[in-house]
């Protein structure tokens, strides 16, 4: 793709999900980190996919991906392995889940190598994978990117940590579940883990807190955006992925990561994962319009307006 439109570049896991709520159940469910994130991504600016999967990853993710324009010049077709799978249930509130199964596949031996014309990006997205596989593709820039963003998981604390911690240092935006902020802190309280976190490096902090939205901490503020209060959430995996998705795809327009900016886009990053999780895998996510997301995105807006007052 050559067009000058800023872009997105993403790296992370592609994958095959198997996803069980208390309700229902998807066996053979597009997911992964950098497809949740793209799809979102996709309808703000030119996205650039870095992934690999095997030869058994459904030929309709791929479809689905290209028809939203995303450029896939940067997955890789191993045909020596399967695709990373993972499978999880939720518990009856569907807030918290338990994983029952991971396996990296092709995602063990996989060496990331950025096309030539990915090297440029200005906008960089680690998305959730192996801590080592980040800091490869951030190595592989040929300049800093004006902003790079990060997330991760329980499991990367637990087995990578150090590899973490490095990353985390070279980035500018890291977004994180509230329990993993803690876990990689060993803080309980969310004000005192955020401002370790950003000791580690981090400009900004998003801290992702399921239903009851997200936290940005940036500066000496923290602004707090909600998730929208949904009669159905069907499947919320890959709820953060969507959100860090139209969060960076906003900020790749271009627009300077200030603090108002900033707040704007934990807006549409929330507008996005709230289609997501209206169904399973990225079903509700990949037909929107211009129109319906604007239309969520005042929704979001009348859900936390108020007038100043004084008594
Ligand atoms: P989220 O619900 O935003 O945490 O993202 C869920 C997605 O993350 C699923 O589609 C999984 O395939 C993917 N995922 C789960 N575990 C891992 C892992 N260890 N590394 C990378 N991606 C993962």
């Amino acid at each position: 793709m050559s067009d000058t439109k800023p872009s997105v570049l993403v790296v992370g896991s592609v994958a095959v999900d198997w996803v069980i709520t208390p309700r229902a159940e998807r066996e053979e469910s597009i997911g992964g980190a950098a497809t949740f994130f793209s799809i979102a991504a996709s309808y703000f600016s030119n996205v650039r996919l870095v992934g690999v999967v095997g030869e058994d990853f459904p030929k309709q993710g791929l479809d689905d991906l290209r028809a939203r324009g995303v450029d896939l010049d940067g997955l890789e077709v191993n045909p020596e392995g399967k695709t990373f799978r993972w499978k999880g249930k939720y518990h009856e509130n569907m807030n918290g889940r338990d994983t029952l199964d991971t396996q990296l596949g092709v995602f063990e031996a996989f060496d990331p190598k950025l096309p030539a014309h990915y090297q440029d990006s200005d906008y960089l997205f680690l998305a959730n994978i192996v801590p080592a596989l980040q800091l490869k593709v951030l190595e592989q820039m040929k300049t800093r990117p004006k902003l790079v963003g990060l997330d991760s998981m329980n499991l990367w604390i637990d087995i990578a940590r150090d590899d973490l911690v490095k990353v985390i240092g070279k980035v500018d935006v890291l977004t994180i579940n509230e329990e993993e902020a803690m876990q990689l802190t060993s803080e309980h309280n969310l004000v005192k883990a955020a401002k370790a976190i950003r000791g580690m490096g981090p400009r900004s902090l998003v801290i992702k807190r399921g239903e009851y939205g997200a936290l940005l901490f940036h500066d000496d503020e923290i602004f707090s955006a909600p998730a929208l209060p949904l009669e159905d959430v069907v499947d919320p995996t890959g709820a953060g992925d969507s959100f860090a998705g139209g969060f960076m795809g906003y900020l790749a327009r271009g627009v300077e990561p200030t603090g108002q900016n900033l707040r704007t886009a934990m807006i549409y990053g929330s507008v996005l994962a709230s289609y997501n999780v209206e169904g399973f895998s990225y079903d509700t996510m990949k037909n929107l319009s211009v129109g319906t997301i604007q239309s969520r995105f005042d929704q979001f807006s009348r859900l936390t307006d108020f007038s100043k007052a004084a008594l």
